[in-house]
């Protein structure tokens, strides 16, 4: 296949001037389709690399859902306790902060290793564009 380089028209096999520019065609450079295929693998890399950490965020928001829900179970529970005259709701509401506490911890590891691997593409692909830039 060859092409025009001022106005880029693709020509068939046969074809050594532009019609409309009446300059020499060029044949069309084939190394470039194979930097394409590899940019492609790397961009398919980043992708399983994204999916990893959106799989991660996901899960610490469930985390996080079912902390909230496991939280408002156990102070509900303390409140049923206080309503029946059983003296102390104290403890469980210790344990619902606990496990509340416990639950953001969890949620901010997932969420903080979700963010890192997103961060690391982020800079791995600005790195890569930069150095084909120069
Ligand atoms: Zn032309």
């Amino acid at each position: 296949m060859k092409y025009c380089p001022k106005c880029n028209s693709e020509y068939r096999e046969g074809f050594d001037l532009c019609s409309d520019c009446n300059i020499p065609l060029l044949e069309k450079p084939t190394p470039k389709d194979s930097s394409n295929l590899t940019e492609k693998n790397e961009i398919n890399n980043f992708y399983a690399l994204r999916t990893v950490a959106s799989i991660l965020k996901v899960l610490a928001w469930i985390w996080a859902i079912f902390t909230i829900i496991g939280f408002i179970v156990i102070i509900g529970q303390s409140h049923q306790e206080g309503l029946f005259g059983v003296s102390s709701g104290g403890p469980n509401i210790l344990l619902a902060l606990f496990s509340l506490f416990i639950g953001a911890i969890v949620f901010l590891f997932f969420y903080a290793i979700s963010e890192s691997i997103l961060v690391i593409i982020a800079i791995e692909e600005n790195t890569r564009k930069i150095s084909e830039k120069t």
